[in-house]
């Protein structure tokens, strides 16, 4: 099941009609299904509840949605947009920190414009002090992922960091190959269906992978984000940061905006840095099917939702 629901809701989300019907009840109101895991469609409403999550004493990173774009004129809107958004956050004065996919910045369409347009983006974020993570997206792009922010921090841009994922079996190397070069990870289980050569299809596996990784990188790694709900894995970093005498200030926590809200309140009320991940925009479709394969009983709560509002 673990893998067969990514599969499923991958497949699903496939489907131009059902993109259309939750595209229309979605976000339609704002206690709409969707609503539960991304904070609109504008950018007014991502600042509105990135004030909330800081007045409650989280941290944040803004995500403008967007992903697998086809063609150089929407890789440049992507772009476009998030320097706009460079701007917005300024003017609103919230937390300089942004996260976004290189498949949406039109890596499949030409990897040298991609870079070329994400450069446009970290220029602008460095001159305002902003810290920039690429996401990872499936394994076909963990290759390119790295071997762009390589090329990046070469060329001295010291203001991002990426995402990698425990369910990879290649992630060891590429954890120890970012703590070689003092890049910030964050470390996170994988919401991609990956086949059994590239990543471990079964829970426990992961989850192991995800706690060997986390003690690495908080021994050795710069300043890492241990980006899960996982209860049990929440509880064994917090441990061996206290065993190894690690600060709280090392490292932080991250999760998904909408998910576990009570385990979120009671890291930051214990005094832990926590970053919630905020996605907005009129591209969610595959972020929230992404997030019912992950737990399928979301469904019967999209569901309820859904005769709720009709
Ligand atoms: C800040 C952040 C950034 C991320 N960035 C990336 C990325 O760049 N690339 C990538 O592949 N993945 C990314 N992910 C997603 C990640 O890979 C997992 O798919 C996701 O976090 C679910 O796994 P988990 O670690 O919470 O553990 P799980 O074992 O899946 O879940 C643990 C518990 O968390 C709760 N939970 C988990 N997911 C949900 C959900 N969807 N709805 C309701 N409850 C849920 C449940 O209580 C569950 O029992 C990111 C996750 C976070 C938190």
């Amino acid at each position: 099941m673990y893998g067969g629901s990514k599969a499923l809701f991958f497949a699903l989300s496939r489907i131009r009609a059902l993109k259309r019907l939750a595209s229309k009840y979605g976000m339609a109101s704002p206690d709409s299904f969707a609503r539960r895991f991304i904070a609109g469609e504008t950018v007014e409403e991502a600042i509105r509840d990135a004030r909330l999550l800081q007045e409650r004493g989280m941290l944040l990173t803004l995500d403008y949605l967007g992903e697998s774009v086809r063609t150089m004129d929407e890789a440049a809107a992507a772009t476009r947009e998030y320097v706009r958004l460079i701007d917005v956050i300024v003017a609103s004065g919230i937390e300089r920190n942004i996260s976004l996919k290189l498949t949406q910045l039109g890596v499949d369409v030409d990897r040298a414009t991609c870079v070329d347009n994400l450069r446009r983006i970290l220029i602008p974020a460095g001159k305002h002090g902003f810290f920039v993570r690429m996401d990872m997206e499936n394994s076909r792009y963990t290759d390119v992922t790295l071997e762009v922010f390589e090329t990046l921090w070469q060329q001295e841009y010291r203001n991002i960091g990426l995402a990698l994922q425990s369910a990879l079996r290649r992630t060891e190397q590429d954890v120890l190959r970012m703590i070689a070069l003092g890049a910030r990870v964050r470390l996170v289980k994988g919401a991609y269906k990956e086949p059994p050569a590239a990543a471990f299809q079964k829970k426990p596996e992961v989850d192991e992978a995800f706690r060997r990784l986390m003690r690495v990188l908080l021994e050795r790694g710069t300043y890492p984000a241990i980006a899960t709900h996982d209860e049990v894995l929440i509880a064994d970093t917090r441990a061996f940061a206290r065993e190894r005498n690690i600060g709280r200030d090392r490292f932080e926590f991250q999760m998904l905006y909408g998910i576990r809200r009570d385990l979120q309140a009671s890291l930051v009320a214990d005094g832990h840095r926590l970053r919630i991940y905020l996605p907005f925009g009129q591209q969610w479709f595959p972020y929230f099917m992404r997030r019912l394969g992950e737990r399928p009983a979301n469904v019967g709560f999209v569901l309820r939702a859904l005769v709720r509002e009709r």
